[in-house]
């Protein structure tokens, strides 16, 4: 598919008409692209760095309704996620699989067990499914042996469901590409253009790695940039509306902060729901949730401060564990582009994904990576307006193509193969077969094979080396350094596989090692604040308002809406409804 001069192929044909043309190669945009090609749209997406650079392939990778998503109230966009959940599960095992949730309940909780039975008894249903259940201490300390039992009255467990956002990204861009859709990397949209009369007919777009140039024309203009939707809206006269903020995780070795399933409770700080959970051979803390000041075409880095919140956090659980800075492999960030509405606090803004028309240019930013076909679906309706011979669209198609091959169960373990067919679909036959011999290993301490890393720098439009190593497959967030012991078989791979000669090889190692060192590594100690002291500071602070009387003033009053919830929920569930959030500016 992306083999031999598939780049130079795509370029020379850039210039001719498409309907569509996407502007954004992250989760927006790969869905947009799949779904414009089922209704045998030309379609062409441009992604100005790598698939999936932006937001996509730094999320939390969780494939789910998201219970604080209920609990702000918003039942359409928790149903949604849920039963898109639900399809992924089913549709793309061994790429979305489960995971289960564990959620403790504590003494000095604030919020009852009733609510969380509430609550979760409300996202069992919207899935159609029971999937929690509530243990006794002594119960729940067998599901997460090493947490703090201090004042532990007992916890709940609920499934959700976990992917490789990268890969996800890639998988829905690879089966549009299969179907007769185009896009490229490293090719930037810089500018809109327009009709004498201001209509947006196309793009001005540049080829990062030769710097030419081409005029795109199409019937429709998308744009998916994510956290970047303000650029191109700019240069049609939209007002800025996009606040960018920075979720950032800090991955740790399994065996020093070991979680079977993910540990959701509430920051000590400032009581923002947090996660620890286990990723393909690690363990993953996240996210915080601060405003991103940073220029976006930069990679974004963990702060000081977010990687002291997010130890103190580990620490407020596990304290038992003693874990310190030196067990944290690596750490990495991305950029939510949540649509601002001067919330002070950064975590009350809005997660709902939105659609502008301005001018003839489709804007969908927000959102999810979980309800990303609902997200390009609606976008399209919306491109009904501008393109009235559009065909109808059928929104009950898979959201990812049935994987109908197999792999020979000899060389390969059952959980090996189900990875594969989840993440390359029909082509993981292919992928094996490019195999070296010894390349059907798993890589100790992640659960990649060899094999993956040549089939990719071979077949995935792998550009660069931080392409490779840190989207299509992800050792240099899941090692340390970045996987930097395993560099001189990575080089004998890609100097094969992209025909890199060794001046070439040390300019990609270079970049990618201090890429790694800059923004995927934690910062310098010195810089950390003391974050033990930031936990002592919060309990004194909880203990001060304890003895105010302060606790529990919110249970009754929050029991009762939970309740009222519940059954508002089942009202609207039995009218069958389900409207996706968004906002539509037509100019
Ligand atoms: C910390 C964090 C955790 C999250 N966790 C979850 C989670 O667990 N589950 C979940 O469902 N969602 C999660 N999300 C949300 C989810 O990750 C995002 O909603 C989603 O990835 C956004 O995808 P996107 O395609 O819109 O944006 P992006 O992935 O950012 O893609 C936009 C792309 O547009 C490109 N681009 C921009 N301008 C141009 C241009 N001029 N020319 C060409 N290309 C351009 C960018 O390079 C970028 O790759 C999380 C988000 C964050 C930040």
């Amino acid at each position: 598919m992306w083999t031999g001069d598939w780049r130079e192929n795509v370029w020379q044909e850039v210039e001719r008409p498409y309907d569509i043309v996407i502007v954004g190669g992250g989760i927006t945009g790969a869905g947009i692209l799949r779904e414009a090609v089922r209704l045998g749209l030309r379609a062409l997406l441009v992604e100005q760095k790598d698939f999936a650079w932006g937001t996509s392939s730094r999320s939390s990778k969780l494939v789910h309704g998201g219970l604080r998503y209920l609990k702000e109230g918003k039942i359409g966009l928790t149903r949604a996620s849920v039963l898109e959940r639900e399809h992924l599960l089913e549709e793309g095992p061994g790429l979305i699989d489960p995971l289960g949730f564990l959620l403790a309940t504590y003494k000095s909780d604030k919020t009852g067990r009733l609510v969380f039975r509430a609550g979760l008894t409300v996202y069992d249903l919207l899935a159609l499914q029971w999937s929690h259940k509530y243990y006794s201490p002594r119960d729940f300390q067998m599901l997460a042996p090493h947490l703090t039992t201090e004042g532990l009255k007992g916890g709940f467990r609920y499934g959700d469901a976990q992917t490789d956002d990268a890969r996800l990204v890639l998988r829905v861009i690879a089966e549009a590409v299969a179907e007769g859709g185009v896009a490229i990397n490293y090719v930037a949209a810089e500018s809109v253009l327009r009709e004498e009369n201001g209509r947006v007919t196309g793009l001005l777009v540049r080829d990062q790695l030769t710097n030419q140039t081409a005029r795109v024309t199409a019937r429709v203009v998308v744009s998916a940039t994510g956290a970047w939707a303000d650029e191109l809206r700019g240069q049609v006269g939209g007002e800025a509306k996009i606040r960018p903020l920075r979720g950032s995780h800090l991955v740790f070795r399994s065996w020093r902060l070991p979680v079977a399933q993910a540990i959701s409770f509430l920051h000590p700080i400032d009581q923002r729901p947090v996660m620890i959970f286990p990723w393909e051979g690690v363990t993953l803390v996240g996210t915080t949730d601060v405003d991103h000041h940073k220029a976006l075409d930069k990679e974004p880095c963990i702060s000081p401060e977010e990687t002291a919140y997010l130890l103190a956090a580990v620490d407020s659980q596990f304290p038992s564990l003693g874990i310190t800075l030196s067990d944290v492999v690596a750490a990495f960030a991305g950029v939510r582009p949540v649509i601002g509405s001067g919330k002070e606090d950064p975590s009350e803004e809005s997660r709902d994904h939105v659609v502008w028309v301005e001018d003839g240019l489709l804007t969908v930013t927000g959102g999810k990576l979980t309800t990303f076909r609902l997200i390009a679906l609606d976008a399209l309706k919306e491109v009904r307006h501008l393109l009235p011979d559009l065909p109808e669209l059928d929104e009950n198609l898979p959201v990812l193509n049935p994987v109908d091959v197999a792999l020979s169960s000899e060389s390969l373990p059952d959980e090996v193969r189900r990875r594969l067919l989840g993440r390359y679909g029909t082509l993981a036959p292919a992928l094996t077969a490019a195999a070296r011999s010894g390349e059907l290993e798993v890589i100790p301490g992640t659960q990649t094979i060899w094999a993956e890393l040549r089939w990719a720098a071979r077949a995935e439009a792998v550009v660069h080396l931080d392409d490779l190593l840190l989207r299509r497959v992800r050792l240099g967030i899941l090692l340390p350094e970045g996987g930097a012991a395993l560099l001189p078989r990575v080089q004998a791979i890609c100097q094969e596989e992209l025909g890199w000669d060794d001046g070439r090889w040390q300019s990609e190692q270079a970049a990618y090692l201090a890429l790694v060192r800059g923004c995927y590594s934690v910062p310098d100690a010195a810089l950390i604040p003391d974050w033990r002291a930031m936990l002592a500071e919060a309990a004194q602070n909880e203990w001060a308002k304890a003895a105010e009387g302060a606790d529990g003033k919110w249970q009754r009053p929050l029991q009762f809406a939970f309740a009222l919830l519940l059954g508002l929920v089942f009202v609207w569930w039995m009218r069958g409804r389900y409207s996706p959030a968004r906002e539509i500016t037509m100019r």
